[in-house]
């Protein structure tokens, strides 16, 4: 892959509404669009951390430092044979996953390009369409809570996941089985409760969730195979499964029944495409996850969620549901609980340099 050109554009866009989770509430969603070209063709990827505490310890900033100061120069200086060279190139570099998911997903878009088609196929996934679930925040009342569930469930969503930390989990929990009867239903917590937690946790069986998300601390996975032992809710982990060691320890300590994977926390799509063998191999399912990303980002968890053990598949959502705006034309759109991914090659989608203009921070290009 011959490289001519690398361009990072910083956007910003507004939220349509305040995301808050256990641990940050966000306003506006910061992305970093990687454009990298080669022969006449453009590969895009995004590296999407949120701002400030949100989720991850990255942030849009170091992301971008990242990105100038130690992953791009790389790329500039020799030229990757294929995505695995792309990754080893990366390797020597620790942590930083959504940095180099950025990069990463921008080769896979180009590789996808090359062989004229569209990344989903390129990827090994058969489905052309992908069921999307809606995700909630916390808010400052439950009748809020359930006036947004209601608001966005308009757009034919199947599946709704609330989020909860201690103190915002029984009552709203009653409050949306009462109004919304036998939906199918998951909670996220976010690394929110203790080991001393447990017994309350396990009392969520009531609500027969389809999974509990990340109930203990990240680094707690003997916490999470207590709680999977004593409890009929399914397990889900997602902070916690950062890399292939651990979520293999995590598979050996019985510690969840399903895997989260994101793109950008495992740091791209062949590390998201082998975390899912692993999960495969022992019959763990797992989804494709979002925090959410904007346009390019949320694409491409959707052609990931096209593979056969993505059985959830995915809570990218439409453009609409979380932004103001989007970097891609068109916008992701749910019909019926259901996205139809683009037929075209590569991601499948244009960008909006309308949106791009208007929501930039900042530009870099690299030579
Ligand atoms: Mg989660």
């Amino acid at each position: 892959m011959k490289i001519d050109q690398i361009i990072l554009t910083h956007v910003r866009i507004p939220l349509t509404e305040p995301f808050k989770i256990s641990n940050g509430e966000i306003t506006e969603k910061d992305a970093i669009l990687v454009g990298v070209h080669s022969e006449g063709l453009i590969g895009y990827g995004e590296s999407s951390p949120m701002s400030g505490s949100f989720y991850s310890e990255e942030t849009p900033e170091s992301a971008w430092d990242c990105l100038v100061g130690e992953l791009i120069p790389r790329f500039l200086q020799s030229h990757p044979a294929g995505i695995v060279d792309v990754n080893n190139l990366m390797s020597p570099i620790p942590g930083n996953a959504f940095a180099k998911a950025g990069i990463e997903t921008a080769f896979w878009d180009l590789a996808a390009q090359q062989e004229n088609v569209p990344l989903s196929k390129y990827l090994g996934g058969k489905r052309s369409q992908v069921e999307s679930g809606l995700a909630v925040g916390i808010f400052p009342s439950i009748k809020e809570l359930l006036l947004s569930i209601e608001k966005h469930l308009i757009e034919g969503y199947k599946r709704v996941k609330i989020k909860i930390q201690p103190g915002w989990d029984v009552k709203p929990l009653a409050e949306v089985r009462c109004m919304f009867g036998s939906i199918q239903l998951m909670v996220d917590a976010n690394c929110a409760y203790t080991r001393e937690d447990l017994p309350h946790l396990r009392s969520l069986d009531d609500f027969d969730l389809m999974m509990i998300e990340q109930p203990l601390p990240k680094d707690d996975l003997e916490g999470h195979a207590r709680l999977r032992a004593m409890s009929r809710t399914p397990i889900c982990l997602d902070e916690s499964a950062k890399d292939i060691p651990t979520v293999q320890r995590a598979i050996e300590l019985k510690s969840c029944d399903i895997i989260n994977i994101k793109i950008q926390r495992v740091g791209g799509l062949l590390n998201a495409k082998r975390m899912n063998d692993v999960c495969a191999q022992a019959r763990v399912s797992v989804w494709g996850g979002t925090m959410p990303e904007l346009g390019i980002g949320g694409v491409q968890t959707l052609h990931l969620s096209t593979l056969a053990n993505f059985s959830y598949p995915t809570d990218v959502e439409s453009s609409k549901r979380w932004f103001v705006d989007d970097i891609i034309d068109p916008f992701i759109e749910v019909h019926d609980g259901v996205i139809t991914l683009p037929e075209g090659k590569g991601n499948g989608y244009s960008l909006n340099t309308r949106a791009i203009e208007r929501y930039k921070v900042r530009e870099q290009q690299f030579r």
